[in-house]
């Protein structure tokens, strides 16, 4: 088992708030929010990062780009919303497992 902290919420070994899930992908609220609502999609196959991304990876990515409106829209933002994927160190990211953040007030 590796240790990536993203791997180990997909698995259900530690916990988070899931606000949605299906067989390809999970998405909860981010621990540490920047926005009033702040989510993080993961695809539940591990690899590192968007420059990680394979061309098996295609209809994974394509999927999740499509559930995000939904997600937001669920969550309340329906006037709008922020998404983001840091990439790399000299990105900003953190924890290296995909994810992309979804962020917004609720109108
Ligand atoms: P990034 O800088 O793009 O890698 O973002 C990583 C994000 O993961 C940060 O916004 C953290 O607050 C969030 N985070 C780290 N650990 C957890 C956790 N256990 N549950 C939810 N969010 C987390
Ligand atoms: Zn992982």
């Amino acid at each position: 088992m590796n240790n990536c902290i993203f791997c180990k919420i997909a698995a259900g070994e530690i916990p988070s708030a899931k606000v949605y899930e299906d067989s390809d992908m999970l998405c909860f609220k981010d621990i540490n929010p920047a926005a009033p609502v702040h989510l993080l999609l993961i695809p539940k196959i591990h690899f590192d990062s968007l420059a990680h991304a394979q061309a098996e990876h295609q209809t994974l990515l394509g999927k999740m780009m499509l559930k995000v409106p939904q997600i937001a829209a669920e969550a309340g933002l329906s006037n709008g919303f922020k998404t983001l994927i840091n990439t790399g160190k000299g990105g900003g990211q953190e924890v290296f497992h995909l994810h992309i953040h979804i962020m917004g007030t609720p109108a």
